[in-house]
């Protein structure tokens, strides 16, 4: 999964990309970048790491122009690498191209190896490169008729943006799996993954781009061109778990719909306790609709640790595994002698929960009942949410029972299906489901899938 932020046409550029990928900094932290373009050259920064690491003052000052589009990368295929860093640049005959891409491709493996057989060298294990590959190839008048020449051709989930040198063009796949506003700071355009990049720079948002819609930003000039139709089929994930609650995704508030889960979840599965309480952060909303609609008071009984990075080194195994303590507390003072109705949002392999439940039962709960803000995740996505292969999913090979069993929860209960899709403000068949139920609306190529399910992806859990 990523995060991506362009704008066209203001005199900080590469100053507002950085502000609008912090924003974001949820959507990935394995690696961030910018490119700039000041009317004569593109200029590119790449780093690992969070964007507060890679860039600073001096940095930025080394992005000039009134142009520029950055990226926050947590892969899903391609290996992490500084390598598969974005945004990708390259020099073509129409002149250098920037690109920075949310979503993943399920033909890019494909296409990609006609490509080599016919010639063509890649810079990167990234899904990404192909389309500007495929756009170096059929060079056109027009950067964004090639560009829509190359879309013609691949497949799956795309939100891109691309930095040319006369316009900045930003392009939503026909099925729209991943998110992407358009909006207006002071007059310029700008574009992001999430409507909360837009709020810490105050900029309105004018509209979600349309599926399958590329649009070509110059100065204060926008055109809207169509790259194909495809069914509706927006990533319900990024409403569970992905985007920031403070977020507007697909037109919807992210809090309004994880507070409609956590409702339905407890007309659902209801169970008499006697609190509940959220796994920071990803099931807090959840658990204030189950508090709000159970009656049961919500309390802070587990605390997160803000400061843990992605690198956090036990000194030595040896001495201690620390595992999911290092992030999550619990507060005992609250939960001692408590029936606890824990909720979160996803189970995705099964190792947080168990020691999540054990934690708490430790802080001196009587009962901990477990309750799961979308339905069992059994299929891993093609589409650029990081799930592992299916063997490696609990729910592909448990039933609720079983995985209850596997927790040691008093009860486990998933919301529904129907509940899930009910509670989301667009068409229940506008969203892809693909991770709960198999139903994979774009299919993968063979060379693709097997591409995926080597590669080794990390789910690091109680986000
Ligand atoms: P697991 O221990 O593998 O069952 O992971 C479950 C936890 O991972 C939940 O607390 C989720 O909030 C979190 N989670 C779900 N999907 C992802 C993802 N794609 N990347 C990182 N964390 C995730």
């Amino acid at each position: 999964m990523c995060g991506i932020f362009g704008i066209e046409g203001h005199e900080d550029a590469a100053n507002i990309a950085y502000l609008g990928l912090y924003a974001q900094q949820h959507r990935g932290q394995e690696s961030g970048g910018i490119v700039s373009w000041d009317g004569s050259r593109l200029s590119v920064q790449r780093g690992m790491g969070q964007v507060a690491d890679i860039f600073n003052v001096k940095v930025l000052e080394r992005l000039p122009g009134d142009r520029a589009v950055g990226h926050i990368r947590y892969s899903t295929s391609g290996a992490s690498v500084l390598g598969n860093a974005q945004p990708i640049v390259v020099k073509t005959s129409m002149g250098p191209l920037a690109t920075v891409h949310n979503g993943t491709l399920v033909n890019a493996v494909e296409i990609r190896n006609r490509l080599e057989r016919e010639g063509s060298i890649f810079q990167t294990t990234s899904d990404t490169e192909v389309i500007l590959h495929l756009m170096a190839r059929q060079p056109r008048a027009n950067v964004e008729e090639s560009l829509l020449a190359a879309l013609s051709e691949v497949r799956g989930a795309y939100s891109l943006l691309l930095v040319t040198d006369s316009c900045l063009i930003a392009a939503r796949d026909p099925h729209g799996f991943r998110p992407m506003i358009m909006g207006d700071l002071n007059g310029s355009y700008c574009f992001a993954s999430e409507s909360c990049a837009f709020d810490l720079l105050g900029a309105t948002v004018v509209r979600e781009l349309e599926l399958g819609e590329v649009v070509v930003a110059r100065g204060r000039e926008i055109e809207s061109f169509k790259v194909g139709t495809g069914q509706p089929s927006r990533c319900a994930f990024e409403q569970v778990y992905f985007a920031r609650p403070d977020s507007k995704v697909f037109d919807d508030a992210v809090s309004r719909a994880r507070l409609q889960f956590g409702r339905q979840l407890a007309r659902e599965a209801p169970v008499p306790a006697d609190m509940v309480v959220a796994v920071p952060d990803s099931g807090m909303f959840a658990a204030l609709g189950y508090a709000r609609e159970s009656g049961m008071p919500l309390e802070f009984g587990l605390i997160r640790n803000h400061y843990v990075g992605r690198t956090f080194i036990e000194p030595k195994q040896s001495i201690r595994h620390f595992g999911v303590k290092v992030k999550l507390n619990p507060v005992a003072e609250l939960i001692s002698g408590q029936r606890v109705v824990l909720v979160d949002d996803s189970i995705v392999r099964g190792t947080t929960s168990p020691k999540i439940v054990k934690m708490i039962r430790d802080a001196g709960a009587v009962e901990v009942h477990v309750r799961i803000s979308c339905p069992p995740t059994a299929w891993p996505c093609h589409y650029g949410i990081n799930m592992p292969t299916r063997e490696e999913l609990i729910a592909s090979s448990h039933s609720v029972e079983e995985i209850r069993e596997f927790i040691k929860a008093d009860s486990l209960s998933y919301l529904s299906l129907e509940g899930m899709l009910g509670a989301l403000s667009g068409e229940p068949d506008s969203y892809c489901t693909a991770c709960w139920t198999g139903d994979y609306r774009v299919q993968i190529s063979e060379e693709d899938r097997r591409q995926q399910e080597l590669f080794p992806i990390r789910v690091e859990g109680t986000d």
